[in-house]
């Protein structure tokens, strides 16, 4: 069998830790039952192992509990906190205000309620990707219902001033809602210090199974309402029906629990790794990093190679894998709506990829990557 080809795009997908897959693999077979069956034994073990899972995520978190409400993913998670929101809190106002980097789960969902009759309003960036602040506090209004600002990115991994921005929402009296997606299990995220009201977890980003994440919905100072968006069984404190993903759910609550107790170790391995692939690729000459420098998450880099087509570099490289921008969107030929919102022209854009490693990316693959990386660049600019 051929070689794989050295996986660098984490913040894609990741794999599965071994140590989930052994927790889930009992789930599918003797302990199958509907965690909502009340009245055997097949039920009762669902539910436990539900609630295990729902303590592992709310820990991960700084969170409550009963603050976690099981989702499909992340795209399900932000869907219901916006549209939930939106719909909550209709008489206070229909005003939102997002940032111009957030993921398109948040922008498409509030670019539909804006054509539902919302009012959204989009925060600006600096070339870095961090957002205006001043733009923030002047558009703010007593009618915001809602402020939706990422963590961390997802193309750049630039990170956010999240508690100033909390600071500014709270005093204005809204909700504020931050995308942590790729942010957990790279960096520190607690809810309460940071003064997140909403945000949402997907098992795949920190080697956990496909299908599973979670809402945060905080329940005091202040308690957040929302209206649900997915009915039927009442499950999830009515919040959102549908037979649980138990499989699902104990496999994110133990990805949960390994990114709490290993995160940090590998937060460090990974900044130290990541820098090694970036240098030897800034070698190479008129190579820039696109983001933040200084607030970036620690496994991400987003480069600009002068003269290089980014798909031209991946069609030549199948023994790497990496992408283009983000991979949601990478199968549209359109340049980066995060490059685009950072000032980078089109050209600059589709000359820039995104490398991002993570648990099981050794030191040999680093190597590997950075020298076939640096030939081929060589290669294309020089032929
Ligand atoms: N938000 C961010 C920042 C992401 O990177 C992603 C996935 O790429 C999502 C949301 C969607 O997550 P999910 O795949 O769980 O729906």
């Amino acid at each position: 069998m051929s070689a794989l080809p050295v996986y660098l795009d984490y913040n894609s997908t990741a794999p599965v830790d071994e140590r989930v897959l052994d927790a889930m693999l009992p789930f599918f077979r003797k302990q199958f039952g509907n965690a909502a069956s009340r009245t055997h034994a097949y039920g009762w073990a669902a539910a436990k192992a539900v609630d295990i899972a729902r303590a592992q995520v709310a820990h991960l978190l700084g969170a409550e509990e009963n603050e976690i409400i099981f989702t499909s993913g992340s795209t399900e998670a932000i869907n219901l906190a916006i549209k939930g929101a939106c719909a909550a809190y209709a008489t206070k106002g229909k005003h939102i205000l997002v940032s111009a980097t957030e993921h398109k789960a948040v922008l498409d969902t509030c670019s539909f309620l804006e054509r539902a009759g919302a009012e959204i309003t989009r925060i600006p960036v600096d070339r870095e990707g961090i957002i205006d602040l001043d733009f923030l506090k002047k558009n703010i209004r007593r009618d915001t219902i809602l402020v939706c600002v990422m963590t961390a990115n997802n193309e750049t991994g630039t990170i956010q001033p999240v508690d100033e921005i909390a600071a500014i929402v709270h005093e204005a009296g809204s909700v504020f809602f931050s995308d942590t997606t790729q942010a957990l299990g790279k960096m520190n995220v607690h809810v309460n210090e940071a003064g997140i009201d909403l945000c949402c977890i997907s098992a795949h980003k920190i080697c956990g199974p496909k299908g599973a994440g979670a809402l945060f919905v905080r329940r005091k100072d202040p308690r957040v309402s929302l209206v649900a968006q997915m009915h039927g069984g009442g499950h999830e404190r009515g919040l959102r029906s549908g037979t649980l993903n138990v499989p699902g759910i104990v496999g994110l609550g133990k990805a949960a629990e390994i990114a709490a107790a290993e995160g940090w170790d590998d937060a460090q391995r990974l900044s130290v790794l990541r820098t090694e692939l970036e240098q030897k690729i800034i070698s190479c000459g008129t190579v820039f990093v696109n983001g933040s420098v200084k607030d970036r998450l620690p496994n991400t880099t987003n480069l600009r190679i002068t003269g290089v087509k980014a798909a031209e570099l991946i069609a030549k490289l199948p023994l790497l894998a990496f992408s283009a921008g983000s991979a949601c969107t990478s199968a549209i030929p359109e340049p980066s709506h995060v490059l685009k919102a950072m000032g980078l022209s089109g050209e600059e854009s589709h000359a820039s990829i995104r490398l991002s490693i993570g648990k099981f990316t050794t030191d040999e693959e680093i190597a590997k990557a950075g020298e076939l990386l640096c030939n081929q660049i060589n290669a294309l600019r020089y032929s």
